[in-house]
């Protein structure tokens, strides 16, 4: 069995439960309670807030977490990053009152500093050579130099919309972040196999995402073409239709060249294109 802590509620709650579904590990809601099980495999959810994650997860009492890297790095609990997962992402910056004048990081000498994240502030800080007062605080940071508590913020930053709201404005991006799986770093066997397991299927999850499937009926003539047109897993499939001189051919492609692929296609003869999601990729 392996214990793992995720969000109870707040930005990342959502997405967790959807990556462990992903996965084929089904958490269900309507039984959330502190501690669940899931249905179908050797897993116990644990619900907590974020910031008691990477410290439950480095004391024992979870095995693994899903966190912000953010918070992974502002509590400093030694805990293993075993995957980045792809979501959750945002920056902390720096940010001013708009209508400061700003040429680099000294701007911050002898001033005041209000954010959740001090360690990571300070780290910054030092690695600049900045003396500068830090205040902690742990909500609405954005609204504490109109309130006259700090000249400016060290705060997350997705869109930026919140900043403009406050007339404030981002100078320095210092931390990047995005949701990551932890762990403690001291599992059993049977443990370390459970996570074996679900990196193998994140990793398939992963690959799918990015894949379109491609289905579509072409004549004989044009298959040489086809197949170098559309490098596979290994190599297209091809398979004889009823009708004399056709064939039907199946492949995977990269999103991204989906469109660039089917044109060309069209272009050699393909007919009747049917392009689906692909679920998981298992190599
Ligand atoms: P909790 O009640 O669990 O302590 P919280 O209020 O501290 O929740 P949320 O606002 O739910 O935290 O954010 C959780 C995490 O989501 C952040 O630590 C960060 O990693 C990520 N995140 C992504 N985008 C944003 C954003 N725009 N603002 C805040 N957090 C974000
Ligand atoms: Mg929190």
């Amino acid at each position: 069995m392996l214990r793992i802590a995720i969000q109870s509620k707040g930005r990342l709650n959502e997405e967790s439960i959807g990556m462990l579904r992903e996965i084929g590990i089904l958490v269900d809601e309507s039984k959330r309670k502190y501690l669940s099980k899931a249905d179908n495999f050797p897993i116990e959810i644990l619900y907590l807030r974020d910031d008691d994650i990477p410290g439950v997860v480095a004391s024992g009492s979870a095995d693994l977490g899903i966190v912000g890297l953010n918070e992974v790095e502002e509590k400093g609990f030694p805990v293993k990053i075993e995957e980045r997962l792809g979501f959750g992402g945002c920056r902390i910056s720096l940010a001013i009152p708009k209508a400061e004048a700003y040429e680099g990081p000294s701007w911050f000498e002898g001033k005041t500093i209000a954010t959740s994240y001090p360690a990571i502030l300070g780290r910054f800080l030092a690695e600049k050579g900045i003396t500068a007062r830090v205040v902690s605080i742990t909500g609405s940071v954005e609204v504490t130099p109109a309130a006259g508590i700090a000249d400016a913020i060290f705060d997350i930053v997705s869109s930026g919309s919140t900043l403009v709201a406050n007339n404030l404005r981002e100078v320095e991006k210092v931390f990047f972040s995005e949701a990551v799986l932890i762990s403690n770093g001291s599992l059993s066997d049977e443990q370390e196999s459970i996570l074996e397991e679900i990196r193998f299927r994140l990793e398939s999850a992963r690959a799918s995402r990015d894949k379109k499937y491609l289905l579509m009926n072409i004549p004989e003539s044009s298959v040489e073409e086809a197949v170098r047109i559309l490098p596979s897993l290994k190599s297209p499939t091809v398979l004889p239709l009823a009708e004399k001189g056709w064939c039907s051919l199946h492949s995977v492609v990269d999103t991204a060249l989906l469109w660039e692929k089917v044109r060309a296609l069209k272009k050699i003869g393909a007919e009747g294109i049917l392009v689906l999601d692909v679920n998981k990729i298992i190599p």
